[in-house]
């Protein structure tokens, strides 16, 4: 599929049926428009409310983001020390700021479940993206308007020094609640703002792993009535709350509108939001030809291994890959006839050059690749992300996907591909590896639906007052296969 002008005639399946508007310019941002060419069988239809919602989002950012008046006028009051003239009244800009951390694959989950929340809420999504620029590997999302937060000017502005929230800031909800005083929660559990019976200018929202009893109340509806009132809320997160949004009372008949599909909420949300930058998208489209672009018919295997236990043996991982991938018959044909390639990620070589032994190159007449490794995960390096950014998206456009457990790499790419992958289990992050531990079984499992795994649920049935299995709430929130106390949409 070739651009040769800027004058192109853009079919439902550019614009992914709907999903893009067709504001921007073709060479702004070419991975936009041609993300639909490398993602032809996409069975998922964005659902015409979800695609209102989304014109309507962009209305909101063009009115009220950075630059405009009422986006100025919002800032001042933040800012005012006194205080005094905070509250929204109807028509007032209301502000969601995501402050973004961890590696690229949390951070977009988590900008996704961000957005998600705005449009429920009518708020303007803002992103800080921390000691990296957003901008050197995405395009802007919304024609008009920028979602790039900028550079607080004002030395007491709550905006200045975001990354230094965390659960210990006062002005948490969790906090808020717990110490009493700002909230007042009556008898039949409505909660709203004590003494002077106005919100505060701001609320700083503490969602990442490891959050206490009282910031998951942010998932009762009493909260989320209280926190409509505020001008701005900060929310920190590395997640993917949207199946926390599902079980949200205020959000769930929106949510269940929005996505008739509830599977597809992240494949939709992914596509609509990130568009690698021209640079990315070169490194993608260059490395898709010379790789893995074939004859028609070509299957691209994607394997992708991350491993987080340095301890944990690279020999027990192959094993359990390669288990999984002849059991589960995904390198099959190894004919030297067969046109079928291989793509792995990894951080490390070592995996590729054992794949590409053991099939001594003939799987896999197509090859087996590896278009970089890292060593380790770098911060607040642009080329380091582009290389992580651009293998997602070449993830993404395999036909088949093995994953590792417990990823928000993974689940990025199965994401956007729309590609249920085979899931390796993983022991968590934080869970040592242990000597002669038992190599898991099954080596794999096939992941319910393409939807990121959220990992810390809150299990609080707030109108009940008491925990609940959260897979038996709803009919399409399951456990997660690789993470046993996550849930994800079905
Ligand atoms: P997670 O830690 O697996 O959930 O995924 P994240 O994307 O949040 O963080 C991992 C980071 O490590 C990535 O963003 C990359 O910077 C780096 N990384 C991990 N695996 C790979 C890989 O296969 N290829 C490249 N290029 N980078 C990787």
């Amino acid at each position: 599929l070739f651009f040769r002008d800027a004058q192109v005639n853009l079919t439902a399946d550019h614009l992914l049926d709907g999903l893009l508007t067709a504001e921007f310019s073709y060479r702004s941002c070419r991975s936009r428009y041609e993300f639909g060419s490398y993602h032809k069988n996409s069975s998922h239809k964005p659902s015409p409310y979800l695609l209102s919602k989304l014109r309507k989002q962009e209305a909101l950012q063009k009115r009220c983001g950075p630059g405009t008046p009422a986006y100025k006028n919002a800032l001042r009051r933040l800012q005012s020390s006194d205080g005094a003239a905070t509250g929204v009244e109807d028509g007032d800009c209301r502000y969601l700021v995501n402050i973004s951390f961890r590696g690229l694959g949390n951070r977009m989950i988590a900008v996704a479940s961000a957005f998600l929340y705005a449009v429920l809420t009518e708020r303007v999504l803002l992103v800080h993206w921390g000691k990296q620029d957003a901008a050197d590997v995405f395009c802007e999302p919304f024609p008009g308007a920028t979602w790039l937060l900028p550079r607080a000017s004002g030395k007491r502005s709550p905006l200045r020094n975001l990354d230094d929230y965390g659960g210990e800031s006062k002005e948490s909800l969790g906090n808020m609640l717990q110490s009493g005083g700002a909230v007042v929660v009556s008898a039949d559990g409505n909660v709203s703002w004590a003494s002077p019976r106005r919100p505060p200018a701001y609320v700083y929202l503490h969602l990442s792993g490891g959050y206490g009893f009282h910031d998951k109340l942010f998932y009762c509806g009493a909260h989320q009535r209280l926190l409509r009132g505020v001008p701005w809320l900060l929310m920190r997160t590395d997640s993917y709350l949207v199946p926390g949004l599902f079980l949200t009372p205020p959000f769930v008949g929106e949510l269940e509108a929005m996505f008739p599909e509830k599977d597809a909420a992240f494949h939709h949300l992914g596509r609509y939001l990130f568009h690698p930058s021209n640079a990315v998208w070169r490194a993608v489209t260059n490395y898709h030809r010379a790789n893995l672009a074939g004859a028609a018919g070509r299957r691209v295997v994607g394997i992708q291994i991350r491993v987080f236990d340095k301890k944990q043996p690279p020999q027990l991982v192959l094993d359990q890959l390669l288990s999984c991938v002849r059991n589960e018959k995904l390198l099959p044909g190894i004919a030297a006839s067969n046109d079928d390639a291989v793509l792995v990620t990894s951080l490390s070589s070592w995996y590729y050059e054992r794949i590409a032994a053991e099939y001594g190159g003939g799987v896999a007449g197509g090859g087996v690749h590896q278009p970089s490794h890292e060593g380790k995960q770098r911060w607040g390096d642009a080329s380091h992300d582009v290389k992580a950014l651009s293998e997602m998206y070449l993830l993404s456009t395999c036909d088949v996907l093995v994953t590792s457990g417990f990823s928000t790499f993974g689940y990025v790419a199965q994401g956007l591909a729309g590609r249920r992958p085979w899931v390796m289990a993983r022991p968590s992050p934080w869970e040592e590896w242990t000597e002669g531990q038992a190599a898991p079984e099954p080596p794999c499992r096939r992941a319910l639906s393409v939807e990121p795994c959220f990992h810390s649920p809150s299990y609080y049935d707030c109108a009940a007052g008491r925990d609940v299995e959260l897979d038996r709430v709803r009919p399409y929130i399951r456990r997660c296969v690789d993470v046993s106390w996550g849930i994800q949409l079905v």
